[in-house]
């Protein structure tokens, strides 16, 4: 039995920008029960010490924890390219900052606590599903090394909600660099708000880069660093396949990690057509979409800086902007081609990716796409090939022969380096995972926690997602691609 909440929150954004939030208390739930609790995360953030019954209270808005101050934040967004000035956490509320061991600065964020000013209609609530599929999601991208919100809990409330039919409900506690999203920019622009808008602008900039405040427009730079943020981000998406499935304005963090966990999956075959989101009709935010969408985002925050940029002259701040945007794809081109560099064994230069290896590496998911090899698995069957060993024992199929071509191109660059094979192999080993976040098993983990009460299935999968590259030949099913007969697979959202 520690202290009943050992640490201070502070409140830096309800402060500095009032007109962002509505002050909001969460819904009463009739009986929480802690089901996943981060012992990590709560250790960094300095609260290993507080006791599960209390943890339950607290993490499902039951009872405050000392010093919460809840409030929803506004914010408005591009809905699959359509605008709406007025969104904002209609089911989510921040209880407040927290500073860590280290001295940064956190969220945290309560969802599924009831419906807010902002619920537009919805209940406010949520099911546990999709709660425990967040945490996971979360866990799976911080162990792959892409910044991510993370899960410090998911609490049962005890009480159904109604979807298509009852489901269990529950609270998740996110923990998030902060929750500043291209929609919260959005939100002030729309309402010609300028000296807010400036507020948030410095807000973000004394938060998140605070060396940006000695450029000589700090705005601009802001976008820069924005942007810079982004591009590595989805690079880092793009090379482990997953895909986000609602990439809306709102849903792009300021931080540049990743967040808001909905209808999300990881790629199996790849393809870059590759759709998940039963709501996506067009692909707007397929796999090979996304780079794309990401600059498109960014268009519309660089949008609301332009006052911000030059308040004297438009044309001048548009130009401005336009030419930091324009460098997006090669911004996102560097770190794509270093990071599948890397991934196929090879290393930069000073000068960066060579021609011969960007074509390589264009060849190999050419080659994939053709044969719908599975994504993930490619990159670990191409490093055991390179070690010249028989991996079959942990689910490593041999190489077939229609790749030889591509594969004598490949290992001649390789071995034109000098470098030994094996230690190539280890290398591209340590940056491939073997375990990602299966569809089916992701489904059977959760419809075991939700509906048997069983939550071996998600622990044992959490146990291999958090230490990804790892092959296991006690875990062979965990790196194994669907079976035929599971698909196809669709993910929802708004539950
Ligand atoms: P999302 O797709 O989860 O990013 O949510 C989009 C918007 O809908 C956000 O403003 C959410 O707060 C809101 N929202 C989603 N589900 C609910 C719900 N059950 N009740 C109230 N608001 C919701
Ligand atoms: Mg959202
Ligand atoms: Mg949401």
């Amino acid at each position: 039995a520690g202290l009943p909440w050992p640490v201070p929150f502070e409140h830096s954004f309800a402060e500095r920008l009032p007109g962002c939030y509505q002050p909001w208390q969460p819904a009463p739930v009739p009986a929480p029960r802690l089901v996943l609790f981060n012992r990590a995360l709560a250790e960094q953030l300095g609260l290993g010490d507080v006791a599960t019954p209390l943890l339950a209270e607290f993490l499902s808005g039951r009872q405050l924890p000392p010093g919460a101050r809840p409030i929803a934040l506004a914010y408005a967004g591009h809905q699959f390219g359509h605008f709406n000035p007025q969104l904002g956490d209609g089911r989510a509320l921040l209880l407040g900052e927290i500073r860590d061991t280290s001295g940064r600065l956190w969220d945290l964020h309560l969802k599924g606590s009831g419906a807010t000013p902002f619920a537009r209609g919805g209940d406010g609530k949520a099911a546990l599903g999709p709660m425990l599929r967040e945490y996971l999601m979360g866990e799976a991208m911080t162990a792959l090394g892409i910044p991510s919100t993370r899960a410090l809990a998911v609490v049962a409330t005890g009480e159904a909600v109604q979807r298509e039919r009852p489901l269990p409900g529950a609270v998740l506690s996110r923990v998030a660099s902060s929750h500043i999203r291209v929609g919260t920019f959005q939100f002030l622009a729309v309402r010609d708000d300028l000296a807010k808008l400036r507020d948030l602008a410095d807000y973000t900039i004394q938060r998140h880069y605070p060396q940006l405040r000695a450029e000589a427009n700090p705005y601009l730079a802001l976008l820069r660093r924005v942007l810079e943020g982004q591009a590595e981000l989805i690079a880092r998406w793009q090379a482990v396949g997953f895909i986000h499935g609602v990439m809306n304005t709102d849903n792009m963090s300021i931080a540049a990690e990743t967040i808001d966990y909905g209808p999300c999956a990881f790629m199996d075959r790849y393809d870059p057509a590759t759709v998940f989101s039963s709501i996506d009709h067009g692909g707007r935010y397929a796999y090979g979409e996304q780079p794309r969408i990401a600059q498109w985002n960014l268009v519309r925050l660089a949008e609301c800086l332009v006052p911000l940029v030059d308040d004297t002259d438009e044309e001048h701040a548009i130009a401005l902007l336009t030419e930091e945007l324009n460098r997006f794809p090669d911004v996102f081109a560097r770190h794509w081609q270093r990071i599948f560099a890397a991934k196929l064994g090879l290393r930069p230069s000073s000068a960066g990716v060579d021609e011969v290896t960007v074509s390589l590496i264009h060849r190999f998911l050419e080659l994939l796409q053709k044969e719908a090899e599975d994504f993930t698995l490619a990159f670990r069957r191409l490093a055991s090939h390179l070690r010249g060993t028989d991996e079959r024992d942990l689910g490593l199929e041999p190489i077939p022969a229609t790749w030889d071509p591509w594969l004598q191109d490949w290992q001649r660059h390789i071995d034109a380096t000098g470098e030994d094979r094996r230690r190539v192999a280890a290398r591209m080993d340590a940056c491939n995972p073997i375990y990602i976040p299966r569809n089916h098993l992701v489904e059977e983990a959760l419809a075991a926690a939700q509906f048997a009460g069983d939550l071996g299935p998600l622990q044992a999968l959490l146990a291999r997602l958090e230490d990804p590259y790892t092959a296991r030949a006690d875990s062979i099913r965990y790196s194994q691609p669907m079976p035929t007969d599971w698909g196809p697979y669709r993910t929802f959202c708004g539950t």
